[in-house]
């Protein structure tokens, strides 16, 4: 019975998904869930992605277990941020981004950045309505992060590797890094940056501005 049950609450989460995905397209946004462990840098990467994209319209739900310190960080940049508090649970639901999506005018938003909860393990089985999910990864966290967390690397449809300002101070052999992503899933573009000195950036805005206008010509789930 204990399984039953369980799979009644992912049926309903998949349930509710498919709604919010069906509002998303509806209204044109193009939906990233940015998925990576606390401290990885999402918001770091998501701060940088609105100051150098002014001319689109961004969304962003915040997950995080309490304080709405993330969206204060990224009002900066957009009036269209929802902060959700999960308390004790460590990944966000279906039910949660439709909590926020109730505090958005998605006809306001060309593009939704959600912030999963720091937590490179459940959010990734959790389907939130995204288009893609995007997997966080940092050179402080080890070269050895990928192999370890193969379901966000398969999951994702491309992975970020962030702080790489940060390389010359740690051990980290980008080689191994790559090479792990590249067997666990070859077709995800690895976007190796820095938000802070803007090293790679570039090519992650152009992937993003790609996929997006795939999405915008009905490509969303060829992604
Ligand atoms: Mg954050
Ligand atoms: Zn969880």
């Amino acid at each position: 019975m204990k399984v039953q049950v369980v799979e009644n609450v992912l049926r309903a989460n998949d349930e509710l998904a498919a709604i919010n995905r069906g509002d998303f397209e509806r209204a044109g946004v193009f939906v990233v869930d940015l998925i990576g462990a606390p401290g990885s840098g999402k918001t770091a990467l998501i701060e940088a992605t609105l100051k150098a994209m002014p001319d689109v319209r961004f969304g962003v739900i915040a997950g995080d277990l309490a304080t709405q310190r993330d969206a204060d960080r990224m009002a900066k940049f957009t009036n269209h941020v929802v902060q959700i508090n999960t308390g004790k649970t460590c990944h966000l639901e279906a039910s949660h981004v439709r909590q926020a999506m109730a505090g958005l005018s998605l006809d306001a938003i060309d593009l939704l950045f959600i912030e999963n909860v720091g937590n490179l393990i459940c959010p990734v089985g959790f389907d939130l309505g995204q288009h893609c999910k995007v997997g966080v990864f940092n050179v402080c966290g080890g070269d050895d992060k990928a192999a370890k967390h193969p379901y966000i690397v398969r999951e994702s449809s491309a992975i970020v590797l962030t702080q790489v300002d940060l390389m010359p101070h740690v051990n980290f052999r980008q080689q191994v890094f790559l090479d792990d992503v590249k067997t666990l899933n070859p077709s995800a573009p690895v976007f190796a940056l820095s938000p802070i000195t803007g090293t790679g950036l570039e090519s992650w805005l152009k992937w993003l501005e790609t996929a997006r206008a795939g999405v915008r010509r009905g490509e969303g789930r060829k992604l």
